[in-house]
């Protein structure tokens, strides 16, 4: 679905067809118009909220994300008893759904773009509350010159904090997760499936999984951890050689990162990855799948990743409620 439809269906800045929607028609018309435009929103001779918007047939998304909301030439108006005729041009974007519910002025937007985060980030870094202003025998009292030199109001718990010499704000570990997949099985993305160069290069990319027993086979250290343990001392990351086109692999790291590995989570319905994944967790080093397969170094791997975690006692199977039935029938 495209996103302008998904704001279409949570988010409205229309009048509703009174005769379909009687009660949210009214709603909308008491809460959710903007307008006229008067001293408090005006500035420079504009509205700062930019109504009246132009009339506009359906939703649309500019390239960073921001949507202008449909607002169609449908006709429908109401004239307010100071005598302003109100038309899409005046609504303001709410939720239908939100303004049934709680009848009260609720303007709802859509945020959907990376500067969302920018917007939530802001806030630890943009400083301190400050107030400019002084109380002299119970008056406040403004002195330009003072309130020339910035001056800050810090509560008593904050102060402590900083004479403590506490973070103001912390990060955590990183998440890195590790792709699964069963032997040629891995993901593989492409653009335009008709080009062939471009869909043996997609085949020929190597998953984080695969270049582990790559590692493996080129790094001792490597085979001293577990996969999930990999990115501790590992980044994933981008390598161009001379002559060949950029791969990604994974190379050790050179400054100590809180990173933390976790391998995506398998149904046990799904057998054989289930398993793959109980033997990434209790095997290091293996240097290609088949490898995973040899229990002790044997020379002649298991046949599927099941039976190998049966040999090593990693699981059990039904074996066991055979035999104590055989003895029982056996006993009597
Ligand atoms: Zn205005």
């Amino acid at each position: 679905m495209r996103t302008a439809e998904v704001v279409d269906r949570y988010i409205s800045a229309q009048l509703p067809n009174p005769e379909l929607y009687p009660r949210l028609h009214e709603l909308v018309v008491k809460h959710m118009i903007h307008g006229p435009c008067g001293p408090r929103c005006m500035k420079d001779g504009k509205c700062s909220k930019h109504f009246p918007h132009d009339f506009q047939e359906e939703t649309k998304l500019d390239e960073d994300g921001y949507p202008s909301y449909a607002r169609p030439d449908n006709g429908i108006t109401v004239t307010k008893s100071s005598g302003f005729v109100v038309n899409n041009r005046y609504v303001v974007p709410h939720c239908p759904n939100l303004l049934l519910e709680l009848n009260c002025h609720i303007n709802v937007e859509v945020v959907s773009s990376i500067k969302a985060v920018k917007y939530l980030y802001k806030y630890i870094f943009k400083g301190h509350d400050s107030a400019a202003m002084k109380i002299v025998d119970g008056s406040v009292v403004y002195d330009e010159c003072e309130s020339f030199l910035d001056s800050r109001y810090m509560g008593s718990a904050e102060a402590v904090w900083r004479i403590l010499g506490y973070e103001l704000h912390g990060q955590s570990h990183s998440i890195s997760r590790l792709p699964l997949h069963l032997p040629g099985e891995q993901r593989v993305s492409f653009v335009d499936a008709e080009n062939e160069d471009e869909l043996r290069a997609a085949m020929e990319k190597m998953s984080m999984l695969m270049e582990y027993f790559e590692l493996n086979s080129r790094d001792p250290k490597a085979r001293e951890l577990y996969y999930h343990e990999i990115p501790e001392k590992y980044t994933w990351k981008k390598i161009s050689t001379s002559g060949e086109p950029t791969k990604m692999q994974w190379c050790e790291r050179k400054s100590h990162f809180n990173v933390i590995g976790r391998m995506y989570s398998v149904s046990p319905t799904n057998q054989e990855l289930f398993h793959l994944r109980i033997l990434l967790n209790h095997v290091k080093g293996a240097k290609s799948f088949e490898d995973l397969k040899r229990v002790d170094g044997q020379d002649e791997p298991c046949q599927t990743f099941t039976q190998t975690c049966l040999e090593l006692g990693l699981v059990k199977d039904d074996k066991e409620w055979e035999k104590v039935l055989n003895e029982s029938k056996n006993y009597h």
